[in-house]
């Protein structure tokens, strides 16, 4: 493992300084449960480490009649048993209880689970030069492609990893970015940034920016909200399709949709061609199936990644009749 030194800071203001004034390559380390494993293969190799666990006043979850507001640091344990996303949030429940083992929900953070990165076996390969590492080719799009993506393509074929993602996004969530300017807050949808804006990222924070909390606005009247998630294994796994949906269904209409896919493009994938279709119609299989096969016509499958176009539809059909339920 290539050395490097490690930084501290106390508060979210010395963190935004530290951030402004450094000139070495920075990586920033939330529970580690994923940047070390870069660290360790070499895909990563900063200078510089920065520890947030000692930052002051970055995890928690607060609550008030607007909404929720959960702290880039908190646990994505903590988040899973917290009384009010039990209570009003079901697909965060789900997403955050579907994820990876107990051990690194323990661990994990759900600034790092909005953070990590993609989980290409060609990105993932210290020997291989991506273009997401700034090399030239995607080995995906001609190579092994099983688990890539089917929307959104392009230059790179990596699929957004996180259940937190697509399940906040539906709900409507808003993240505050931190940096020595001050902060700012963008919807978490704008957050993510397609591989044609830029392949080297997956998100917009730039050099001196962090992720400082996510705010999910109090639900609707009569709102539910459902997460699926199809994977290979029966264990522990990362989505091969999942769908996050939240909406109003008014005497058996749908009111009011949002429908988000993991594991389908490089970032968490609205559909909003499938919530045109959904809207103002009853909420019934015939109705999934156009909204699916309306989103479809957009995707772009592989090699080896036809199936996907399957899942969505199961997916889509299972999160969207939980809500008639
Ligand atoms: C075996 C295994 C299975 C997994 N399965 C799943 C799964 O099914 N679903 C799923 O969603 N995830 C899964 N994961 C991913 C796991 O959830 C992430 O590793 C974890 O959420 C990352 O959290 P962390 O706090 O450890 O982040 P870290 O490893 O510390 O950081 C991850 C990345 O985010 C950046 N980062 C962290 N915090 C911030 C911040 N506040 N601001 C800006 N950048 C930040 C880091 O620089 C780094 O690039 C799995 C991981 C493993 C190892």
């Amino acid at each position: 493992m290539r050395e490097f030194k490690i930084a501290q800071p106390r508060s979210a203001e010395e963190l935004a300084a530290l951030l402004a004034e450094t000139k070495e390559m920075t990586a920033l380390m939330a529970g580690g449960t994923d940047l070390i494993d870069e660290l360790k293969s070499g895909v990563a190799a900063p200078d510089l480490v920065v520890d947030l666990q000692t930052v002051a006043g970055l995890a928690g979850i607060g609550r008030d009649k607007e909404g929720l507001r959960i702290g880039a640091m908190t646990k994505v344990v903590e988040l899973a048993g917290d009384a009010a996303v039990l209570q009003d949030y079901p697909s965060l429940k789900e997403a955050a209880l579907s994820l990876a083992t107990p051990q690194l929900r323990n661990v994990g953070t759900v600034g790092g689970n909005l953070c990590q990165r993609p989980r290409c076996w060609y990105y993932r390969d210290p020997q291989v030069v991506c273009r997401k590492k700034g090399g030239f080719n995607c080995y995906a799009f001609q190579g092994r492609n099983k688990y890539h993506g089917i929307f959104g393509g392009g230059s790179c074929f990596i699929v957004h990893p996180s259940d937190l993602a697509p399940a906040l996004i539906s709900l409507g969530a808003k993240v505050t970015v931190g940096s020595a300017k001050g902060d700012k807050v963008i919807p978490l949808e704008q957050f993510y940034i397609l591989p044609d804006i830029d392949v080297l990222r997956e998100n917009v924070l730039e050099k001196g920016q962090f992720l400082k909390s996510v705010w999910v606005p109090a639900p609707k009247p009569g709102q539910k909200a459902a997460y699926v998630k199809l994977k290979e294994r029966g264990t522990w796994d990362f989505a091969l399709v999942s769908a996050a949906v939240a909406g109003v269904v008014k005497d058996g209409i749908f009111a009011e949709i949002a429908v988000v896919m993991g594991g389908v493009a490089p970032v968490p994938w609205r559909l909003k061609k499938a919530e045109d279709v959904l809207r103002g119609k009853p909420a019934n299989e015939a109705a999934v199936r156009l909204a699916a096969d309306e989103a479809l016509k957009d995707a772009s499958p592989l090699r080896e990644n036809g199936y996907k176009a399957d899942l969505v539809f199961a997916a889509l059909k299972e999160a969207v009749l939980t809500l008639a339920a």
